[in-house]
């Protein structure tokens, strides 16, 4: 099985198919492109640079490349060498905020040990921070302003919406939420973003006390963990809908290359109990990630050249 193929062929009713979802989001986002090529001359460009050769870093780089041609952008690839010194990538990205065809930049993490994530992200334009990562647009997103938002974050709440609204006609307005993990680039800003969506948000990590009987009060439930299948179906309170964030590799069967791919969620167990929705793993969170890329890529690009942000992406 590859990276990409769901493990399901048939979705159940409960289960959220974020790979349909995001092809959707991928195909508005291709159509908005020729009024933008129409108004500007040029498509909106897309900078990622790679430092190293790391394997799982070179596959994400590259469907993100492949991704972004298919939506008519423009993908520039710089690829560097492990052994970059800072002061040398700093100077690569100094040249790309000032380059009027890059309307994004993403740096793929992780980088090697020798180089300061942090100094990294801090020196890329604010505008132009498709991952959302600097600092600039972590505090507009705590403050409620408008923010370039990291991607899984935001294609997990674009399928919670989404699912809520189909399966009930509602909005997220009032419902506890829990987001189990606390990184800055999935936890936190997920727990932002359920907030500004007027959700009562609790957020739980490693020195959480009884996270069983805190989960089974929530009618929403964000596993963003990386622990195979900790989230178990008994944990879960009727009528959740449950986001599975988590990427999690089992050891391989024999015979076979490589190991499955699992989420932070006992999804089978999930299923068992009365939930109304899951993201299954893969082919739930996963393709909703570099959907939001080429969407926040876009909305960056209207945003720097004074257009208004695109609507209906
Ligand atoms: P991090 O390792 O940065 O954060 C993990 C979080 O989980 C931490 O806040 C940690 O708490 C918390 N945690 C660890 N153990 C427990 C526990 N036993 N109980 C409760 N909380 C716990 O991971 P990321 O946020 O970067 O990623 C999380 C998962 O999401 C990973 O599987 C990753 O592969 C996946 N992922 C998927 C993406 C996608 O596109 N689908 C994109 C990004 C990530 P503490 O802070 O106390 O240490």
């Amino acid at each position: 099985m590859t990276d990409t193929a769901p493990e399901q062929t048939t979705y159940s009713p409960h289960i959220i198919d974020g790979k349909a979802f995001a092809a959707n989001l991928r195909q508005r986002v291709a159509d908005m492109v020729p009024p933008f090529v129409g108004a500007l001359g040029r498509a909106p460009g897309l900078a990622v640079v790679l430092v190293g050769d790391d394997p799982a870093s070179n596959v994400y780089v590259r469907s993100k490349h492949k991704a972004c041609v298919a939506a008519g952008m423009e993908s520039f690839e710089h690829r560097l060498p492990a052994a970059t010194s800072e002061q040398d990538l700093l100077a690569l990205i100094e040249i790309l905020n000032a380059d009027e065809q890059v309307d994004g930049i993403l740096v793929q993490l992780p980088l090697p040990d020798h180089l300061d994530d942090k100094a990294v992200i801090a020196a890329i334009d604010p505008a132009k921070d498709v991952d959302g990562f600097h600092i600039i647009n972590a505090g507009k997103l705590a403050v409620g302003e408008s923010a370039m938002v990291p991607c899984t974050p935001l294609g997990s709440l674009m399928l919670l919406k989404d699912t809520y609204r189909a399966k009930t006609g509602g909005d997220l307005s009032g419902l506890h939420a829990i987001v189990v993990g606390r990184s800055n680039i999935v936890g936190k800003p997920m727990a932002q973003l359920l907030l500004n969506e007027n959700c009562t948000v609790t957020i739980a990590h490693s020195r959480t006390r009884n996270l069983p009987d805190l989960v089974k009060t929530a009618d929403i439930v964000v596993a963003a963990v990386g622990r195979t299948e900790m989230v178990k179906g008994a944990w879960l309170k009727s009528g959740a809908v449950v986001i599975d964030v988590g990427i999690n590799r089992l050891p391989p069967e024999p015979g076979a290359d490589k190991g499955r791919l699992v989420g932070d969620v006992a999804t089978k167990e999930a299923l068992a109990s009365d939930i109304l929705a899951i993201t299954p793993v893969p082919g739930g969170v996963g393709p909703m990630t570099i959907a939001c890329l080429l969407r926040n890529t876009l909305v960056a690009a209207h945003r720097r050249t004074g257009l208004a942000d695109p609507v209906g992406v």
